[in-house]
Formats: structure tokens, sequence, C-alpha cells
């Protein structure tokens, strides 16, 4: 219990079963993604209860983000993969009675491709691996011509780098998707290609209206969402770093910037950040990292995101396990060798409630070896404080109420704990949760503890800093 970034792992073939699922949280992961793109209703329904068994038995705090896959536009079928070659033309069709004009033609799912784009845009096929510059367009069709040669096969993602495309926030299969989430009951819903505050608003009124306490991790994807970066972050529960599809659709030299400039806003905002894709892309072939992929996990951590993902390393790859055993171990050198060392600048205390959190770390900061405890029935003050990002000490969250705990295993260096509140026994409530502490080996007799709630009080609304010993 002492790593402060957390870990979110995806599911996939090589990580389903209920033994490997066991492992991979024994191990560290702390979050579990299920990508809609790759996964059925059948399988997410096995697989979720598989996650929620192995959480139970192995009694550790365990959250489920369901990953939506969005309005990505994509290629439809091809009977054999093309060998395409420089100057080759290539054809998509809009409408399904459109006629092909050109020997490689395939149809697109997005019918306003013809409309968004102009002549000598370049259309970045398979993460941009083909590309190929517009010569024509209607509102039939879009032909165009091959910069760079490659294999095109059938359904493959195109990004249209820089161009404002008028994608809707959802798709069908998203909305029915999105209700076997809420009827699981997964923590967080993740918005692929989140454009503008406007799709996280939609996505999470419409949780609400249907019952669910799930948040919306925005995923930003593409330019559109960076220039409406502060309004996506201050909209959604945090965002997630998608630096893949991010890759194809900026420069890539400016993908270091934008991860940047990305944890930056969210530390300003008070917003979880979560940097995605190919942390250790080589371990879904080989059993050890590249020495690139080991300094990018330090980057992340002195940055301070609060969660680091793995896809492809967990999903489909020969290592999975190993490759969170490896995460958790290079995060804990990394964080012991820089306990503080705050990357982004500090985020304003605009309430006396951010102002109380900031006292209780300057309270634990001067004490060395205390720990922060906090009780929280809405999990508002557990994130206050994470979001402030205490230097040394760990941060116990206490909550009576699972969905609080759930989401609270995203917030940097808290670890959540399950446990009812003894009503108008404020002394009772504490000295419970320091057993729990003792019990699990985290706190022993004497160890300095401050405490900050919001919750001890029934009656009355008290912002609390305890100074005690266990
Ligand atoms: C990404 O593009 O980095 C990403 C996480 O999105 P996807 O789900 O498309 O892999």
């Amino acid at each position: 219990m002492t790593r402060k970034t957390k870990i979110l792992c995806t599911l996939g073939p090589a990580t389903q079963t209920p033994e490997v699922i066991r492992e991979l949280i024994a191990k560290g992961a702390d979050i579990i993604r299920l990508n809609m793109s790759h996964a059925s209703h059948d399988w997410v329904r096995t697989v979720y209860a598989r996650v929620r068994e192995a959480a139970t038995s192995l009694d550790k705090e365990v959250s489920v983000l369901m990953d939506l896959t969005g309005p990505s536009i994509r290629t439809g079928d091809v009977p054999e993969p093309w060998q395409l070659l420089a100057g080759d033309k290539v054809e998509f069709l809009l409408k399904a009675d459109a006629k092909p004009t050109q020997k490689y033609c395939t149809t697109v799912n997005y019918p306003d491709l013809g409309r968004d784009l102009k002549k000598a845009d370049t259309i970045y096929v398979d993460g941009g691996m083909i590309q190929i510059r517009v010569t024509e367009l209607s509102q039939f069709r879009v032909v165009g011509e091959v910069l760079t040669p490659g294999e095109m096969k059938s359904r493959r993602h195109i990004n249209l780098p820089g161009v404002p495309v008028r994608l809707p926030p959802l798709t069908q299969k998203d909305y029915v998707d999105l209700d076997l989430g809420v009827e699981l009951g997964v923590d967080f819903f993740a918005l692929s290609f989140a454009r503008e505050p406007g799709h996280v608003q939609h996505v999470q009124l419409l949780l609400e209206q249907k019952g669910s306490k799930a948040r919306v991790i925005a995923k930003v994807e593409n330019q559109q969402a960076l220039e409406n970066l502060d309004a996506l972050v201050e909209a959604s529960a945090g965002i997630m770093v998608a630096r893949g599809d991010l890759g194809s659709e900026c420069p890539l030299e400016d993908l270091p910037i934008i991860q940047r400039r990305i944890v930056e806003r969210c530390s300003y905002h008070g917003r979880k950040v979560i940097v995605a894709t190919q942390m250790l892309e080589s371990m879904i072939e080989n059993p050890v990292p590249t020495r690139a992929e080991v300094t990018d996990i330090f980057n992340a951590v002195i940055e301070q995101v609060d969660c680091v993902m793995l896809s492809g390393e967990t999903s489909v790859g020969r290592y999975p396990v190993r490759c969170v055993e490896l995460l958790d171990k290079v995060i804990q050198r990394i964080e012991k060798q820089y306990p503080a060392g705050r990357f982004a600048s500090d985020a304003p205390l605009k309430t006396n409630k951010h102002k109380t959190v900031k006292s209780a770390i300057v309270l634990a900061n001067s004490i060395p070896g205390s720990k922060l405890l906090v009780f929280t029935l809405r999990g508002v003050m557990a994130h206050l404080l994470a979001h402030q990002r205490p230097e040394f000490a760990p941060i116990y969250a206490f909550t009576p109420h699972e969905h609080v705990s759930r989401t609270l295993t995203t917030a940097r260096g808290v670890h959540p704990l399950l446990m009812d509140f003894s009503p108008g026994n404020p002394d009772a409530t504490v000295r419970n949760a320091i057993r729990l502490l003792r019990e699990r080996g985290v706190v022993k007799a004497g160890d300095p503890i401050v405490i900050l709630s919001d919750a001890l009080y029934n009656d009355t609304n008290v912002d609390a800093i305890l100074l005690m010993e266990a």
C-alpha cells in the first residue's frame, strides 16, 4: 500500500480468465478497463463478474471503466488486403448506392466526410501508416492519392488531423453499451473523441437520468479537444491523454508538450489525469521493456499524474501480469526517489475547504512519518486532498459508500476503505478506522495521524483537522 500512481489495465483475450484477472489485481491493477471497441456484451458480463469476484476475494477496492468506442471514422471491408504504392488512387464511398470509380474502393462509416474535408487535406489511415492526399470530393465519394506505401486491411481507423469534424458525441452502439455499463454498475465511462464540454455533460446527464453514479472521463484524442481543453477538463471527472490517436491527429513532436499541458490543466482544475497508450508497448511481445519505455513511465510519474494505463500490453500481450509487476516496481522506485517536486503549478485554493485541505497537508508534512486519514461521505474532501498532491503522507480515505470508495481508486495517493460510520459518535468512527489500519499493518500504535473530515459530525457541517496518535 505504498504506490501513489494508480495502474489501469485493459482486459482482453490475454487476461479474461478468473485466475489472470485475480493476478492482475493482486499485483497492482487499481482500475480495470473494458474496451468496447473489442468487446461483446456477453464477454463484458462474464469478465465484469470475474473482476468483482477477484476484488472481493482479495479485499481490494477496484473500479471498472467502460471505454465507449465513440464516433470514430472507419473504412469498410476489403476482400483482400491492398498493397498500396505511392501515387495509387483510393476511393471512399459515402453513400450505399454510390458506384465505384477506382480499383481501390471501399466504404466509410461517416457520410459527412466529403463535407468536412477540403482538397489537399491528408487522410491518415491506420494510425498514419497510410497517408492519402484528397484530390476529389463530392457527397458520394472522396478520392485521394496515396503518399506513403502500405498494406490496407478491412475496417481501418481514419484520422483527419486538424479537420473539425461534425461527428455526434455518441453512436447508437455507444448508447447500447452505456446501458450495459449502467446495468452492471461500472464506475467510470470513458468518452472517446470528446471534443466539447457539451459532449461530457450529455453523457453525465444521461447517466444521472438512468440512476447511475458513474463519472465521465473525457478522452482527449484530437485538435478540436485541445482547442477546448480547459472547458473539457472542467466538465469531466478526468481526462485520458489518449496518445495513440493524439499521435495521429497532432504533429508527433508536439505529443510530449500536449501531455504536459493536459497534466497541468488537470492539476489546475483539480481533475484526474490518466496517461494512456504504449507505456510498455514492446512488452506485448517481449518479457522486458525498452529503456525508453521505463523513461516514459518516469515522466508520467514525475508529472504526478493520477493513473497510467496499459492497453494492448494486458489485453492481448504475452506478459500481462509481468507488465503490471514491472509498472508497480518502476513507479515505486521513482516515487521513493522523488516524493515531492510537484511538476505542475499549485492549484488555486478556491474555497475554504481547499484551504483546510492545504493546512492538513502542511501539518502532515511537518510531522515525519505521519499518515493522512480522511472521512468522507461524497468523496469531495478525499478528492481535494489527492488533487493537492501531499508530498509524503499516504492518504487513507474512509467512506460508508461503495461508489465513493470505488471512484477514489483513480485518485493519486489515495487508499480507499469502505467502512460504516458510527452515527453521532465521531470518536468511535475514528477508533474503528485506526483499528482497521492496524489490522492491515499500515499503522502501529503511536504513529502520528492527521485526520481531515467534513463527515464526522452528523448535524453540523464542520471541516475539521485533528492530530492524534494511532
Ligand atoms: C488512444 O488513442 O490512445 C486510446 C486510448 O484510444 P483507443 O481506445 O482508441 O485505443
